[in-house]
């Protein structure tokens, strides 16, 4: 250990981590040949005995896989209920897509409007309510 954090350089006939394409994996290589800048040029397979070109260790690129429009239910038909859940008042003004939640019947989805009244699923069942249309 020097004043650089630097535990091992590069040298031949040094171990390496290295990443095998007759092995499929990441294998313990023995430096085989450096090149002008004192890196790695080739290495030899501890595992296979094959000698190749260093590749650095793969890295596992982590691809967060995003879910988004994936796992939607097939409720409500095509109307999207990810709206703003405001409380249900009959002084209030809907529109499609809200969803409201009512003192007796719970959160629902407002799947209609029609002038003052809306129709509004909660669960399975379909209520019509008024509104400030
Ligand atoms: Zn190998």
């Amino acid at each position: 250990m020097n004043a650089l954090g630097i535990v091992k350089t590069a040298q031949l006939g040094g171990d390496v981590d290295a990443y095998c394409g007759k092995c499929k994996e990441t294998r313990e290589h023995v430096i085989a040949a450096l090149n002008e800048k004192g890196g790695i040029s080739r290495v030899q397979c501890r595992t296979c005995q094959s000698n190749h070109l260093f590749r650095e260790r793969q890295t596992r690129t982590a691809s967060p896989r995003t879910t988004a429009g994936t796992g939607r239910k097939g409720s409500a038909k095509e109307i999207d209920d990810s709206g703003p859940l405001r409380p249900y008042s009959m002084k209030e003004r809907f529109n499609i897509g809200d969803r409201v939640e009512h003192v007796k019947f719970g959160i629902g989805v407002v799947v209609g409007v029609r002038s003052e009244k809306i129709d509004v699923k909660f669960g399975r069942e379909m209520k019509i309510l008024l509104h400030a249309g």
